[in-house]
């Protein structure tokens, strides 16, 4: 999924439970997340237009949430922000493996995480990103419902 779906549901899980203990379930949400159906290329394509087109608007949309985040979360700002940063973590990997192999044509071996990763992803398709419009709307409305409870 989008790092702005993975952000925004780590935010309603810290922003519900309000602990601390929620970073390691946040964490867990990625894969979970991950393995429902979602936007990716299935064409073999590293980066094509819409890829950029969908991951420039997830940029976006992520930095204005940390920006939301950190407005109107009060006193779980730093909780919410943890949560959003430990849910939308494991795919700092895919960042790394993308810019070693688009900049040094190298792509490294798959440890046993990564392979995980990769498995989990069965649902990747070009259309997907109607599936995550439809997650964040619903993420959305939860989160605003959530922000006003704060008080
Ligand atoms: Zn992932």
């Amino acid at each position: 999924m989008t790092a702005t779906n993975h952000s925004i549901t780590a935010a309603n899980l810290a922003l519900i439970t309000k602990t601390w203990w929620i970073l390691p379930i946040a964490l867990v949400s990625h894969f979970v997340l991950d393995a429902l159906p979602h936007f990716g290329s299935t064409k073999g394509k590293d980066v094509d237009k819409k890829f950029i087109v969908v991951y420039t608007i997830d940029f976006i949309l992520l930095c204005s949430l940390w920006l939301i985040v950190l407005l109107v979360t009060g006193h779980f700002r730093y909780l919410v922000i943890a949560a959003m940063t430990a849910a939308a973590l494991p795919d700092v990997v895919w960042i790394y493996r993308l810019t070693l192999k688009l900049r040094k044509k190298i792509v490294p071996k798959k440890n046993i995480l990564t392979r995980f990763h990769t498995a989990i992803q069965w649902g990747e398709r070009s259309w997907g990103w109607t599936i995550e419009l439809g997650w964040l709307s619903v993420m959305a409305v939860i989160f605003i419902s959530l922000v006003r409870s704060i008080g």
